[in-house]
């Protein structure tokens, strides 16, 4: 029985706040506190029609940490799920440190102003959590995060060393709309227009953004072009399992999203670089992001799947083996459940279950960590009831090259 307080009413943020109230076993107080309060009473009041719980609201500016400390010092959680975007990690880790409180998250801090990912800025807080007595949880969506238990459940229970991770996201789902994004549309423009990078040997490789890219078939759905990007889990897995010679990401993108974004590329439209317009400093990119649909409206008629997993191949008892573990989530079903759409729900549902692991003890220790480090057991048990259920194939073939 623990309060929690969730930072963030998106995609996401809803997704959080309707599964933490179909477990009040656990999660026996919410609240939903973001920048705009409207948001947060929606979503409050759509959980008591569906879920017959209350969750209480509040606004809160994110960047601010007096504001968050003055949050947390009235509510008193035990812990914050933050769902709000990657630019408000630090503050709120310092917000968590200052009123005693746990921390978990989805995506690395990224400086706003420099389209750059990487985890050594919340790993420098390493000794405060643990000097503390706290607990932060990084990297806990699906990607981050699933694939980071994936893996661990290869390594724990397949493999006596890793050698090849091809992690592999496919959202082949359709909401009808010509061009939008399926998580916050400024992040996940800087994510893809960036340059690529995977693992190789004991070194990053650089790609130009987009270069690499080939079909992969994905379960119930079929081969689906797939592009090598940089994602960030890669840093934690390849420093965390050092066996793998090579760690890559491929994600699926239509032909007609490419086409919108290289348009809107050309056009200067996803710049992060202020520019004065009407004598009024803008940022492109977050202007683009005013007028695109937002993440959490797109539940409504969007059919199809999604399918992420981990491509695994090392060595076991001496042989080769190679191995499959993924979820397939259906976008019409998740709408169903909880009004959202498969993106925000397989982030939602792994940051609700990260939570459980730490508030029920299961997984909680002082310092900052991401998924990987712990015992994958209980969370892959946990992904099974809560609506993100996960299949594994022994020795498949696999649609890689290796040396
Ligand atoms: P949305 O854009 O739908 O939601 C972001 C929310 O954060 C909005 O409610 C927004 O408020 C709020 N917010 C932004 N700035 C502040 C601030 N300064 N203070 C308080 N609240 C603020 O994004 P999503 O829900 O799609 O994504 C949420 C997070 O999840 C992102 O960090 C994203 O990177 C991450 N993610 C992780 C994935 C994973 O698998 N690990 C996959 C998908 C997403 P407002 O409404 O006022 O703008």
């Amino acid at each position: 029985m623990s309060k929690v307080l969730i930072i963030g009413a998106g995609g996401v943020g809803s997704v959080v706040a309707h599964k933490c109230a179909m477990n009040n076993d656990v999660f026996s107080d919410i609240m939903l506190a973001s920048r705009t309060v409207s948001k947060c009473d929606a979503i409050a009041a759509t959980v008591k029609e569906m879920h017959g719980v209350e969750i209480q609201t509040s606004k809160v500016d994110a960047d601010n940490v007096p504001e968050l400390v003055a949050l947390i010092n009235f509510f008193k959680p035990k812990m914050v799920i933050n769902v709000a975007l990657p630019y408000q990690d630090l503050t709120i880790m310092d917000a968590c440190l200052e009123t005693g409180v746990h921390y978990l998250d989805t995506a690395n801090y990224e400086p706003i102003d420099e389209a750059k990912f990487e985890y050594s800025w919340q790993w420098a807080y390493q000794d405060k959590f643990k000097e503390a007595g706290l607990m932060a949880l990084l990297g806990c969506g699906f990607d981050p995060g699933v694939t980071g238990v994936f893996t661990a459940h290869a390594q724990k229970h397949h493999f006596d060393e890793m050698h090849y991770l091809d992690i592999v996201d496919c959202n082949a789902g359709d909401h009808g709309k010509a061009f939008a994004t399926n998580f916050n549309p400024e992040i996940n423009i800087r994510e893809i227009t960036q340059k690529g990078k995977y693992w190789e040997n004991g070194k990053w490789v650089e790609t130009e953004p987009l270069e690499f890219h080939k079909p992969i078939s994905y379960p119930e759905i079929g081969p689906k072009e797939s592009y090598l990007l940089y994602h960030e889990e890669l840093e934690s897995l390849t420093k965390n399992f050092p066996s793998l010679k090579r760690a890559r990401f491929w994600m699926t993108f239509g032909q007609e999203y490419i086409t919108h974004l290289r348009v809107l590329q050309n056009v200067g439209m996803t710049s992060i670089e202020p520019i004065i317009y009407e004598g009024q400093e803008i940022v492109p990119l977050q202007f683009l992001k005013a007028v695109l649909p937002e993440p959490g409206t797109l539940g409504e008629g969007y059919s199809g799947k999604t399918s992420i997993g981990c491509q695994i191949k090392g060595v076991k008892n001496g042989a080769d083996k190679t191995f499959y573990v993924y979820n397939n989530c259906d976008h019409g079903e998740v709408y169903k459940e909880v009004k959202g759409q498969a993106v925000s729900y397989t982030t939602g549902v792994p940051a609700m279950i990260g939570a459980m692991m730490m508030l029920t003890g299961k997984w909680m220790k002082p310092g900052v960590f991401n998924v990987e480090e712990f015992d994958p057991d209980p969370f892959m048990e946990q992904l099974n009831i809560h609506g993100l259920p996960w299949n594994e194939e022994i020795n498949p073939e696999l649609p890689h090259d290796y040396d």
